[in-house]
């Protein structure tokens, strides 16, 4: 396994934030009202190495929504309560090649939604969060794991949670859907409201790559020292992410990043490279398929620069 060391990795990021900065390509998010008025020129990238060290650069203390990455956290949290197994048969770990808020993935496999990281899933994994039936402690067993993962706490950004709740029209067909297929385990307008809870906390890139880098390290968040989950766990999340961390273009993303990485419509994007280190970028605006195109060049970049790939590098 190759050797990278911060004073490298340093250098590759400033250099990939210095070539994309002025990068004008993409728009926000705009069918949530919130995001389409975030400032489209913020950029952020952050490494987390496994010794807890970090490179930041640009905007890495900027608290945006997390948006879909959220649903690695979640995946993460469902594992821990159910493990392996359950995860599987209760919600799948496929691939979709549909987008991120296809109802249609749901009606894909007839025994389950196909994969945490998509809408449908990702409000299977809400609704199964313990305890069952309590929305309160569901929500503080979603926040807390969040809190472990990255070594501190996200803030519910209010604005975007009314925003998107005033919008999720799709979303609120996806949940009734899956309640329609005995696919969703609690109250559906319930887990819903998680779902579009945890995707309207604010995060910081900062956080991410710690989070990202708390998966690479097999469960021990690097910075606080703390075992989150149990090393086993590790190698399914991260299968998890390539999977379909981005959506019907996962396929493009790993074959021209070597990363596996899920992205979120807030314009982050969190990659996790197996026992070298966890790497965040952040920048709105998005592609068509609603990934951050700034932070998919800015991670490509570093990533091929240094010749780092979880398929074998250089
Ligand atoms: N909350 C958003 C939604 O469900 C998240 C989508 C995303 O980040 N891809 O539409």
């Amino acid at each position: 396994e190759k050797h990278i060391t911060l004073a490298q990795l340093k250098e590759v990021a400033q250099e990939a934030y210095n070539q994309f900065k002025s990068n004008t390509d993409g728009k926000n998010a705009d069918y949530i009202p919130y995001l389409a008025n975030i400032d489209k020129n913020l950029f952020g990238i952050s490494i987390c190495l496994l010794n807890g060290q970090t490179v930041e650069i640009g905007d890495t203390e900027y608290r945006f929504g997390i948006e879909s990455v959220s649903k690695v956290h979640t995946a993460i949290l469902v594992l821990r309560q159910y493990g392996a197994q359950k995860l599987l048969d209760m919600i799948g770990a496929d691939a979709t090649g549909l987008p991120f808020n296809s109802i249609i993935a749901i009606l894909l496999e007839n025994d389950h939604p196909s994969t945490p990281l998509v809408n449908a899933g990702a409000i299977t994994a809400c609704s199964m969060v313990q305890p069952v039936g309590d929305a309160k402690k569901k929500w503080d067993a979603i926040v807390s794991n969040i809190t472990d993962l990255c070594g501190s706490a996200p803030q519910l950004i209010d604005e975007l949670y009314k925003s998107e709740s005033a919008t999720n029209f799709n979303n609120r067909s996806i949940a009734w859907l899956l309640k329609n297929y005995n696919r969703i385990y609690d109250d559906p307008d319930m887990s819903l409201d998680l779902y579009t809870r945890q995707c309207s906390l604010g995060i910081t890139a900062k956080q991410l790559s710690v989070a990202a880098a708390t998966v690479a390290n097999k469960g021990v968040n690097p910075v606080t020292k703390k075992e989150v989950f149990e090393a086993d766990l590790s190698p399914k999340i991260t299968s998890l992410i390539s999977t379909v961390g981005f959506y019907e273009h996962t396929g493009d993303w790993l074959y021209t990043s070597g990363i596996p990485a899920k992205t979120g419509v807030g314009g982050g994007v969190m990659g996790v490279l197996p026992g070298q280190f966890g790497i965040s970028a952040f920048a709105p605006p998005l592609d068509g398929s609603g990934n951050s195109v700034k932070a998919q060049l800015a991670i490509k970049y570093i990533m091929n620069k240094l010749g780092l790939n979880v398929f074998g590098g250089d």
